[in-house]
């Protein structure tokens, strides 16, 4: 049965499965200038969950164009198995992870807290403001930018997105975007593959908020049109630093 509403509290999504990634650090909290003196714990618990204003949407698959086999899983937490994939090489010494996977079966596993800063943007920039890890979440879909998504994922992620925001208010739909959105040139994922008119269809039937701009946005889109051949993979990102 898949799951369709989710809670956070303190940065865990209940029922889903938790896999820790070691690929994080904290976020930098804005240097507010009128800061209040008392209950700083709370504080800065508040201050965290106003500075996180953006949700970028991504894909990988391991190998590229194969599905829930575990090797995302042990590629988040470090432990990918070299010689099981030629291509496992070039990428077993990268340091990365996201807050959220969504599995082609529409399971959703967490590797770091998403009040923590996860190492999945890389050099991005959005709305004039760089490091986007530093004030983003990012959520894996299982796939490639040229198959589409399952059913089971948009369902899973609409639902997922819809607790991200009510947990952190400052989500708003004009601040869900893509990997290709903060990276362009760069990065192609989620790539043509995403139905993002279906995918908004989905969130604001669940929270009613307008969603106009991307609406127009992603009016060139074909929604029908999901081209299977040549299945592609996103290089993950290079190798974050911690500061
Ligand atoms: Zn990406």
């Amino acid at each position: 049965m898949l799951k369709t509403t989710y809670k956070i509290e303190n940065g865990l999504l209940s029922g889903c499965q938790w896999c820790p990634s070691p690929n994080y650090n904290a976020r930098p909290l804005p240097n507010y200038s009128a800061r209040p003196a008392s209950n700083e714990s709370s504080l800065n618990q508040d201050m965290l969950v106003t500075a996180i204003d953006l949700l970028v949407i991504h894909n990988i698959s391991l190998p590229p164009a194969q599905f829930e086999n575990g090797y995302i899983e042990a590629f988040f937490q470090n432990i990918l198995p070299v010689n099981d994939h030629p291509y496992f090489a070039e990428i077993a010494d990268l340091n990365v992870s996201a807050h959220l996977l969504v599995t082609r079966s529409g399971k959703v596993i967490q590797f770091v807290n998403l009040n923590e800063r996860a190492w999945h943007a890389g050099a991005s920039c959005f709305a004039g403001r760089v490091n986007c890890n530093d004030f983003s979440i990012g959520i894996e879909m299982e796939g490639t930018d040229h198959l589409a998504y399952t059913y089971q994922q948009y369902q899973a992620l609409a639902a997922v997105t819809s607790a991200i925001r009510v947990a952190y208010p400052a989500i708003s739909t004009s601040s869900i975007v893509g990997h290709s959105d903060i990276a362009p040139g760069r990065k192609t994922d989620p790539g043509e593959s995403f139905n993002w008119p279906y995918f908004f269809q989905l969130i604001s039937a669940a929270d009613e908020t307008s969603c106009d701009d991307h609406h127009s946005r992603f009016n060139d889109l074909d929604l029908n049109e999901s081209a299977l051949n040549e299945p592609g993979l996103n290089l993950p990102d290079a190798k974050e630093q911690q500061v």
